[in-house]
């Protein structure tokens, strides 16, 4: 009921909720209240979450923040969500996003954007929240929420953690089931939870993730129990500082923050050595042509026919033209124009097909790198803290709103976990993110160096 009224008294102003779900909560809660009665709580028991409104929620709108998605309740449950609500937890609603989870701002939901629940100091101009999981970083930032479910293509969960002051882990590609989750760029999208600390996201991790028949691309792998990493000693752990993350024209303050936390992993006893990742600087153009070839094949479904919006035509063809035209953003057609284009017969090779190749250069340096004995590596989430909505530099030029994406996209290139973690304020009082990257299904390695810093 708290986080109810809470909702009702803050989400007009933060506009982090899409739907809100308090029917289907007191029922939830009710359920737990006699599974508790019984001696029978399951992890989450009555822990109330908010859900992305790119999860497929039964009975309940799910629309990927887009209008072509009008009115679609689907008669399924994501598997991720399902898991949550097996262990106990409570649906509260679901949470604005980019459109389709293209974006770093939240700046391009058909629902407006997410303000962000932090301020700068001694000015009062409206913040993003980071997307495309913007709507759960505020909502976990603003108490609207205790957990969120999240997804990460190219970095939507640990930019919004970073902006937004709370804890956020992309797992390794095949941790989570993507099954009812909307596609948007199938070979990079992963589930996650963003958190108010490390170890509710360790908590949240180990509901969300399990093989899964109905996603063949879900690894069949024990999920350990992430909570117990927390507290464990760094002694031992070689911690990679990657030398071509210095790019050019870093703010100050984010160098400072990423000194700071090698100075603290050094203190809590982990080996901290140089080391090199040689293709990083091909990735953000790499993830730029991958992402949007895969979007514009999985976006080739919403036609009118199938579900949400229909806008008639004289006939099929042009009532597919008019619901396309009507139903998309932006951004989701530039990047289903991008996609086509290198997509096209003539330019397959050119761009996707070497995209690709560069994709496997960026996984064999992380691989050098571990093979080298490094357990994980320390880098920063975002090139700046939290910017103005409507920023003028960044809304007049795309590709200067993808360079936020700079740190984060290697991760989901090359498939590994990444978590974002908190390490302080920056001059203008807002807070900064460091990043934790670690190798294939050791997840635990990075809950635990996380904790470190936190
Ligand atoms: N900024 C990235 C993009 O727009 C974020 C994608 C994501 O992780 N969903 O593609």
């Amino acid at each position: 009921e708290a986080y109810i009224a809470a909702i009702d008294d803050a989400n007009e102003k933060i506009n982090a909720y899409v739907a809100v779900t308090p029917e289907k909560a007191r029922e939830m809660a009710k359920a737990s209240d006699a599974r508790i009665a019984a001696g029978k709580a399951g992890a989450l028991e009555g822990i109330p979450v908010g859900v992305k409104d790119l999860f497929a929620t039964e009975g309940v709108h799910t629309q990927a923040c887009s209008h072509v998605l009008d009115g679609f309740k689907p008669r399924y449950e994501s598997t991720v969500t399902q898991n949550l609500w097996n262990d106990g937890a409570v649906m509260l609603g679901k949470l604005n996003m980019d459109e389709f989870a293209m974006g770093s701002s939240n700046e391009t939901s058909y629902y407006g954007n997410v303000i962000n629940p932090w301020r700068e100091t001694g000015s009062d101009r409206a913040l993003v929240p980071g997307g495309s999981s913007g709507g759960s970083a505020a909502a976990v930032a603003a108490h609207l929420c205790a957990g969120a479910t999240a997804t990460d293509t190219g970095g939507s969960i640990r930019q919004p953690a970073a902006f937004t002051g709370t804890v956020g882990i992309k797992p390794t590609y095949g941790r989570c089931s993507r099954w009812g989750i909307v596609s948007y760029a199938s070979s990079l999208d992963q589930a996650g939870p963003i958190a108010r600390d490390v170890r509710d996201a360790a908590i949240l991790l180990k509901s969300m993730a399990s093989v899964d028949a109905k996603d063949t691309t879900s690894v069949d792998l024990p999920v350990p129990d992430y909570e117990a990493a927390i507290g464990q000693s760094l002694k031992g752990l070689k911690i990679g500082i990657p030398r071509e993350y210095r790019v050019e024209g870093m703010p100050e303050e984010i160098e400072k923050m990423w000194n700071q936390g090698i100075a603290w992993l050094k203190a809590a006893g982990a080996e901290i050595v140089d080391i090199s990742l040689p293709h990083t600087k091909y990735a953000l153009p790499a993830y730029y042509i991958v992402a949007p070839a895969e979007a514009s094949s999985n976006l080739a479904r919403y036609d009118g026919v199938r579900y949400g919006l229909r806008v008639d035509g004289k006939d099929i063809a042009d009532m597919y033209e008019k619901t396309r035209a009507a139903g998309f953003g932006m951004e989701v057609k530039r990047r289903i124009l991008i996609g086509t284009y290198v997509l096209s017969a003539g330019y397959y090779d050119a761009y996707y097909l070497k995209a690709q190749k560069v994709r496997t250069l960026i996984k064999r340096d992380f691989e050098n790198v571990f093979h080298d004995g490094v357990d994980a590596v320390l880098a920063p989430i975002t090139p700046s803290s939290a910017f103005a909505i409507g920023d003028e530099e960044l809304a007049a030029d795309p590709v200067k709103m993808y360079l936020q994406d700079v740190f984060t996209i290697t991760v989901n290139m090359a498939g590994l976990p990444g978590l974002s973690v908190p390490a302080g304020l920056d001059s203008k009082g807002l807070p900064l993110g460091l990043q934790l990257i670690g190798k294939p299904f050791e997840e635990e390695t990075l809950f635990k160096t996380a904790y470190a810093i936190e």
